[in-house]
Formats: C-alpha cells, sequence, structure tokens
C-alpha cells in the first residue's frame, strides 16, 4: 500500500479537490493556479486529520519530515527564515473542511514569533509597536486555542493597561506598554497551564496543527454540524501560510468583500474594510469598519485591483465570492475565496441574475436554492404603515424582523427560546460559543460588529434577523439592562427589531407577512420546469385559494367545507340541520345552507378557474358543530333558574343537549364521521354534491372553466366508495339534464385509514382518484392520536430516538410509506390512470415530498404558504438534491 501523500503545496492543488483540500485550501489552490496574489502556503489534507484521529500524535511524527521541507520551500519563496534571522518568516495556521463552517475552527495569525523573532520583526519593519502588538496577539490566540488559556485573562490585562494609560483603544498602547504585557502575558500562561510558553516556532507549529485536527471535534463544531446536517467523516484540512499584514501603518489594511450583496442579492462589491488592522479585528467585530466603496477614495489603484479580481473569481467559480483580502505596504493579497453565505433573498436575486448574465443555466439556479432558503425568504417585516418608536439604528446585517423579550446571556436564551419563548438575544458581540443562544432565538441584536461579524454571518446562515454595529446601545449584561438615549430596558422587556433596516424598536411591533418578488415567482417557475411531481394547495376559502393560485398552486388538493360551516353565520344553521328530529327538518336547513355553500364553492372554482379544485365531502363528527355539553348544561341551569322551564329557548336547548349526548364519543375519530356521515345521513353529502355541480353550473354558464374533483373522507370499504359514486352520478345526471348542460368532474376517496391501502384495488373500481391523507393515516397506522400524541409523548420519542423524525411532519417510510405504495401499485394497477396526491400536511415537507416523487405521484398539495416550498423541493427531489 502506498502511504497517502498529506501535504500539499498550494501551487499543488486545484478546485476540484475540495473533499482532500477542505473548502479553503482548494480555493487557494485554485486562486494560486490562476495567478492571483496568494501568499505562499501549503494545506495538510482531511485524510491527515482522520488519520490523526484513528493513530493520535504519532501520525504527526510520520508527516514531521514533510512539513519540515514545505516550510523550506516557504522560506525560500519568502526569502525569510522561520524561527531566527533577520527577516523572520512568520505563518498563520487555519483550519478549513469541505464544507464551510464560519466562525466554528480556530485560527492562529503570527505563529513563529518569540522573543527573538519579534526583536528581527521590529527591526525590519521599522514598527516595534506592530511587532509587540502581532507577539502579543500570536500569544493570546494560541494560549487560548491550543492551550486552552482564556482569552479573557489577557484582555483583562490589557483594560487595566489601558485605564493605566487613559487611552480606550487597543492601537493606542504603545510598544514598552504590549513589551510589558506580554511578560505577563507568559506568567498567566505559566500559572494556568503550569508550562512555560512555547518558544520554539517548530513546537508552536506541531501543536497549532494539532489543536486544528482537534478542534474538529469540539463541542461547537459537533453543534454546527448537527445543526446543519454535516457529516462527522469528512475531517478538516489545515492550511499553512505565509503571514502577510494589515497592520503595518496607514497603507495597509484588511478586509472581507462579497461580489454581490448577501443580504439582498444586489450586484457590485459589498464588504467592509479597515486600514492598519488585522484580520480578525474584522471578523470579531472589535471595530466597526468603514464600507468597501470607501477604499475606493483612500487606494483607489488598489480598489480597482480588488474590482477586477473580484469579478474574474466570480467568473470562474460562477458563483457569487466571499473575499478575505489584505493589503501589506499598498500590495493586494487575496487571503481566501470561497462561495459567498447569503440570505434567502439573495440566493434567489444572484442565481436569477446569473442566468440573465449567461453565468450559469436554469437548472443550476434552481439547484442554488434550497426549500429551507425558500422557507425563510418567506420572512416577516415591520409593518411599515404602523408608527414604531425606534430606538436605535444599527447595520442591517440579516434580513426579517423579529419580536421577543431581551436576554443577554446565551445559555438562557437558549433555556427559553426551547420552552416556547420568544427571545431576543442581545450581546456586545457575538462567539461561536454563542451558537446554541442564537439559534433558540427570534434574532440576535449586537452593539459592536459589522454585516461580516460573527453574528451577522450566522444569523443569515439560520435565516433570522439581526443588527448588528448598534454602538448608541448600552448593555450591562451583569446587571441585566440595555440603555440607549436615556431609555433603559431590562431583561425580559419586549424588543423588536428589523434586520432589513436595521432598527431596534422598543416593544411589541405588529409583523407582515412575505410577498413574492418577480424573481422568486422566475426561480419558481424554472423549479416547476424540473419537476415532476406538481404542487397543489389545500385551501377552504376564495381567499386561501387566490393565495395558493399566486403562490403557484396548479391545483385544490382539498378544500375542508367543515371550515365553511363553522362561520358564524353558518353555525346555527348547522346546528339546526344536526339536531333535526325528522328528515323534513334536516331538509330545511340542508336547503338553507346549500344556498350557502353555493356561493362558497363559486367563489373557490372562480379564484381557480381552469384548475382542478378537490372538494371534500363533511368530515368530522357532528359533535364539533354543537357547543360542549357543559356550556349547553349552564345555559340550560340559567334558564331553570330563572324559571324559563317552559319557553321555547329552554326546550331547544334541551334538544341540542340530547343530541349532543347521543353523539356523544369515546373515540370520536374514529367514530361516525367522515364518509360514514355520508352513508346514514345521504342528505347531507347530496346537498353538499347539489352546491357543488350547481356552483360550477353557474360559473360554466357564466364562460368559466371548472374542474371538479369530489372527494370522499375516511373511506374503508369498498361498498361506501360504491355507493356514494352512485349517488354523485345519480345528482350530477339529474342536474345536468335540468340545466341541459354539464360538467367534467371527477369521484375519488381519500386514502387515510389502513384498510383503504390494502383495498385500493377494490376501491380504484369505483374511485377516479387517490388522495393520501396521512394525517389520518398516520394516526391511525400507528395509532397515536393526531390531537394528542405531540405534546404527551412523541417529542421525547423523538429525543430519546426511539423514532428517528416526528412521524406527523415527516412520512414514516417504512410504516405509512409502505401503506402509499400499496395502494399506489395496487390502485393504478386497476385504474392505470388513477390521478394520486397527498393532503395531509406532509405535502408541505420537503422530506415527504422527495418520497412522493419517488413514489411517483401526480401532486402534493400543502397550505398556501408552504407552496414555494414545495415547489422547489420537487424540483430538488428530481433533481435528486434531497431524496
Ligand atoms: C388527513 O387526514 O391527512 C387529511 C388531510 O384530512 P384532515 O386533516 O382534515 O383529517
Ligand atoms: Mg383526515
Amino acid at each position: 500500500m502506498t502511504e497517502s501523500k498529506y501535504i500539499y503545496d498550494f501551487s499543488e492543488g486545484n478546485a476540484d479537490m475540495k473533499g482532500l483540500l477542505g473548502g479553503k485550501g482548494a480555493n487557494l489552490a485554485q486562486m494560486s493556479k490562476i495567478g492571483l496574489p496568494v501568499p505562499p502556503g501549503f494545506t495538510l489534507t482531511t485524510e491527515a486529520c482522520l488519520a490523526y484521529w484513528e493513530r493520535g500524535a504519532g501520525l504527526l511524527d510520520d508527516l514531521w519530515a514533510g512539513v519540515e521541507e514545505a516550510v523550506a520551500r516557504l522560506e525560500k519563496a519568502a526569502d525569510k527564515t522561520f524561527g531566527r534571522g533577520e527577516n523572520p518568516l512568520l505563518l498563520s495556521v487555519r483550519s478549513g473542511a469541505p464544507v464551510s463552517m464560519p466562525g466554528m475552527m480556530d485560527t492562529i495569525l503570527n505563529l513563529g514569533l518569540n522573543d527573538e523573532t519579534v526583536e528581527a520583526l521590529a527591526a525590519n519593519s521599522g514598527e516595534p509597536r506592530f511587532a509587540y502588538d502581532s507577539y502579543r496577539r500570536f500569544i493570546q490566540m494560541f494560549s487560548d486555542v491550543v492551550l486552552g488559556v482564556s482569552s479573557t485573562h489577557f484582555e483583562n490585562e490589557i483594560v487595566d493597561a489601558k485605564r493605566a494609560l487613559s487611552v480606550r483603544q487597543d492601537y493606542e498602547i504603545d510598544a514598552a506598554t504590549w513589551k510589558k504585557l506580554i511578560k505577563r502575558f507568559k506568567e498567566i500562561v505559566k500559572r494556568e497551564t503550569r508550562s512555560d510558553f512555547p518558544v520554539d516556532p517548530w513546537v508552536q507549529l506541531r501543536q497549532a496543527i494539532e489543536a486544528v485536527f482537534k478542534s474538529w471535534n469540539t463541542p461547537r463544531a459537533k453543534t454546527y454540524r448537527r445543526i446543519n446536517k454535516i457529516s462527522d467523516a469528512l475531517g478538516t484540512a489545515v492550511n499553512v501560510m505565509t503571514m502577510v499584514f494589515g497592520n503595518l501603518g496607514e497603507d495597509c489594511g484588511t478586509g472581507v468583500c462579497f461580489t454581490r450583496n448577501p443580504s439582498t442579492g444586489e450586484k457590485g462589491l459589498y464588504g467592509e474594510f479597515l486600514v492598519n488592522a488585522q484580520g480578525e479585528d474584522v471578523v470579531a467585530g472589535i471595530r466597526t469598519p468603514q464600507p468597501i466603496a470607501e477604499l475606493g477614495s483612500t487606494m483607489p489603484t488598489l480598489y480597482r485591483e480588488l474590482l477586477a479580481i473580484a469579478s474574474m473569481l466570480e467568473r470562474h467559480y460562477r458563483d457569487m465570492q466571499d473575499i478575505e483580502f489584505t493589503i501589506e505596504r499598498n500590495r493586494l493579497f487575496i487571503l481566501q475565496t470561497r462561495n459567498g453565505k447569503r440570505t434567502a433573498r439573495s440566493a434567489v436575486l444572484v442565481a436569477v441574475d446569473m442566468v440573465e448574465e449567461g453565468l450559469i443555466d436554469r437548472t443550476t439556479a434552481v439547484r442554488r436554492v434550497t426549500p429551507d432558503q425558500v422557507e425563510k425568504l418567506l420572512h416577516k417585516q415591520v409593518d411599515p404603515s404602523v408608527p414604531v418608536d425606534v430606538l436605535a439604528t444599527g447595520l442591517p446585517a440579516s434580513p426579517g424582523a423579529a419580536v421577543g423579550a431581551i436576554v443577554f446571556d446565551p445559555d438562557e436564551a437558549e433555556r427559553r427560546g426551547d420552552s416556547g419563548e420568544a427571545v431576543i438575544l442581545v450581546r456586545h458581540e457575538t462567539t461561536p460559543d454563542d451558537i446554541h443562544g442564537l439559534f433558540a432565538a427570534q434574532g440576535v441584536l449586537t452593539s459592536h460588529g459589522g454585516m461580516t461579524s460573527h453574528a451577522a454571518v450566522v444569523a443569515r446562515g439560520l435565516g433570522k434577523p439581526c443588527v448588528s454595529g448598534c454602538e448608541a446601545l448600552e448593555i450591562d449584561a451583569d446587571r441585566g439592562t440595555l440603555s440607549c438615549g436615556g431609555r433603559t430596558f431590562a431583561k425580559g422587556d419586549i424588543l423588536t427589531i428589523d434586520g432589513s433596516r436595521g432598527l431596534v424598536i422598543a416593544g411589541n411591533v405588529p409583523l407582515m407577512e412575505p410577498a413574492m418578488t418577480d424573481e422568486f415567482r422566475k426561480l419558481l417557475t424554472w423549479a416547476d420546469a424540473e419537476a415532476a411531481v406538481r404542487v397543489w394547495a389545500n385551501a377552504d376559502t376564495p381567499a386561501d385559494a387566490a393565495r395558493a393560485r399566486d403562490f403557484g398552486a396548479r391545483g385544490i388538493g382539498l378544500c375542508r367545507t367543515e371550515h365553511m360551516f363553522m362561520a358564524p353565520d353558518r353555525l346555527p344553521v348547522m346546528k339546526e340541520m344536526i339536531i333535526a328530529s325528522t328528515k323534513e327538518e334536516r331538509v330545511t336547513a340542508l336547503d338553507k345552507l346549500q344556498v350557502m355553500q353555493e356561493e362558497d364553492y363559486r367563489g373557490i372554482f372562480r379564484a381557480m378557474e381552469g384548475l382542478p379544485v378537490t372538494v371534500r365531502l363533511l368530515d368530522p363528527p357532528l359533535h364539533e358543530f354543537l357547543p360542549k355539553e357543559a356550556e349547553i348544561e349552564g345555559a340550560l341551569k340559567k334558564l331553570r333558574d330563572e324559571g324559563r322551564q317552559k319557553a321555547p329557548e329552554t326546550l331547544a336547548l334541551e334538544r341540542t343537549l340530547a343530541k349532543a349526548k347521543a353523539l356523544k364519543e369515546s373515540n370520536p375519530m374514529l367514530g361516525f364521521r367522515g364518509c360514514r356521515l355520508g352513508i346514514i345521513y345521504p342528505e347531507i353529502y347530496e346537498m353538499q354534491i347539489r352546491a357543488i355541480f350547481l356552483s360550477c353550473l353557474h360559473l360554466a354558464a357564466e364562460g368559466v372553466e371548472v374542474v371538479p374533483h369530489i372527494m370522499m373522507p375516511l373511506v374503508g370499504v369498498q361498498e361506501e366508495m360504491k355507493r356514494l359514486k352512485a349517488m354523485t352520478d345519480r345528482i350530477a345526471e339529474e342536474l345536468f339534464s335540468e340545466a341541459g348542460c354539464s360538467v367534467a368532474y371527477e369521484t375519488g376517496t381519500m386514502i387515510e385509514v389502513p384498510r383503504a391501502a390494502l383495498i385500493a384495488d377494490e376501491l380504484a373500481e369505483y374511485a377516479q382518484f387517490f388522495s393520501f391523507g396521512t394525517n389520518d393515516l398516520t394516526q391511525t397506522t400507528f395509532g397515536y392520536s393526531r390531537d394528542d400524541a405531540e405534546n404527551k409523548f412523541l417529542a421525547q420519542y423523538v429525543a430519546m430516538r426511539v423514532l428517528p423524525e416526528p412521524p406527523f411532519r415527516s412520512v414514516d417510510r417504512n410504516g405509512v410509506g409502505r401503506l402509499m405504495r400499496i395502494a399506489f401499485e395496487d390502485g393504478r394497477r386497476v385504474r392505470p390512470d388513477l390521478g394520486i396526491g397527498i393532503c395531509g400536511e406532509h405535502g408541505g415537507d420537503p422530506d415527504s415530498i422527495a418520497f412522493c416523487h419517488k413514489l411517483g405521484l401526480n401532486y402534493v398539495s400543502c397550505s398556501p404558504y408552504r407552496v414555494p416550498v414545495a415547489r422547489i423541493s420537487a424540483a430538488h427531489a428530481a433533481l435528486g438534491l434531497i431524496e
């Protein structure tokens, strides 16, 4: 067996080697290859990381000679010497996994400094202050990342030193003070670790590499991977690169820029930079940086060079790039480029624009927008018509708006967030250790940091609103207060943040639901062209139907008629129908209901003109339309107490009570509901069917194209389907001959009890379509009450991994899914053109949609707001991106 090659110089790799070199390493290699100014360096592969986790430190012994040779090549390229000499070579050591994990892994800068090299650096640069500052940064970072000594120890010393010097900023600290602090830092390391700080640069390098390998399995890296579903088996690469300095003076600087706006997707270089600073100053949000456009006036030539490189990188990678750069004495270096993280809104606009610019094709555009992003795109916004009490303005770091209670501590945010409370995490700035708090909060507010600060990047990724760099806020986390402009808020007070505009607003502001943009519509149309399974909607009212259509639904897969009966003007008539003691009484009430239903259906059919509308006949048990027994008894008692025993209201209430008692069932969900109602009280279903056809005939006469599908709920026996189909055909015939015209219609059934799935062949003899009602099908397959199980035991079941997924959210493929497959295959065997869809809640869940795609369903039907997510999911399922 040949020994693996664990070390690659940047000049040896290319962009296709992400798995081996990590994203950063592969990009650095690619950039070197295309001639960009990248500081020389080399990459230890992800395989080395995995081998390290297998073999431990022995791996490092084996590959060390290779590291020494690679460093020798860097010495030669830079004409510097590592760890000694007049011109010492300094290195950065960074992690870089195959998948971008922003802020999750550790970076060490200025490696190679010690008491000797720092003097050479001071002499060589002519900037002793810079040299000592670099050295102390190195000790601080190295101690934190490698030796596990908290940065707070060092920060406290710096705060004390600034106080003694009466200065506010780190860069105001002079060389002599840094020198003293370095001595103090080393004492802290000795005290905390009981060993001296390593002065040998080779020891530093070895420990730094090992620390990166180890950081692959820190709790925060694992959390990030778990949240983002990234495999633990990838490993991270280690990039060792020649240091360049952005903090040597006013002709130096550092920055981060995106080739397009990562929040909005707008074209044009977007980002920020700091003069005389190192990269971590930008990312950590310690100083608030300047917008990148200002570089155009401070360093115009370099700005032009940066613009040219940015556009070249974008054309090369055919995607929006996130570029880190450093300017050392008027020379531009590109330290990193990667595909930029972006908001959902930006993802859509960039994808659509790039198609129009001829950079990518439509399929690639569709691939680049995930169901998750589409979900986020449907973000809430502050209603602009409502006057708001703006407390402060910060940077619009991640779009959308959120309302929640102020919380200062990420652990508390997690606790309160997980228990269902809406909280806003308020911090000076966030670090990767805060990820759990960010995850649980509705939004994030920071007083420091720019658009590329940790809080901003992570919030954008999570699709949560973030306002950053809101310097006007005074946060006192210890006392639990937030002050601004003379007003003070306490922990638990309610704030609204508007991450689209950067506003911090006092109190609870009403939020507006999101809307579709033109480019979003365009992208979804392209998605439809990829998809095999269509997306329909569950809509009960004309307004729902119009919204569904606006979101791109191609039909209505479920119109639950009972929701119409719940309206205040209908409920009394419904009650009248239920408590009727004779058929005549019932028919009188039904006649009134029919008029109302006709009007409802007309509205829906009109809104969906030309598209199928699946109307499901009455489904819930009748008792749901009556008041609760206790309520009726209470009202009766009152009447009787008033001596009105014989009053007509009393008698009516007594009848209602008797009916409610008669309808009472121990297991109403398994009881007298669904098509059983239509079989026992045919006049109810007859009324509904008449209303459907009459509304259709009415519209057809107006020239409106109607496509009615009439659906029977809870069918489990062939005879049910047979009788209900006959009923439908009989009424159709009567009405069509009366009207002298007809409309084409289909009669079908829901498949929502296991028996229906098992006798699908029998049902298909009479049903022209099937629709999987996976809410009831899950309930009846598992024997879990859909009303109770979720908050009684299912959450724990999933937490304890008794179940892999909550079955009411994502189709249980082995059980419920198996029944679906049986029904699908047996149904199609008997009736090859049988239309088959799904209308349970699962119809809007991307995983379940992938399953429906595999099964070969014609459509998935979900609530109107989920239609866009379902459309992109259907495309991603067809493209094999979700399975
Ligand atoms: C179902 O059971 O999946 C369904 C769509 O019907 P409902 O939720 O109305 O019972
Ligand atoms: Mg159902």
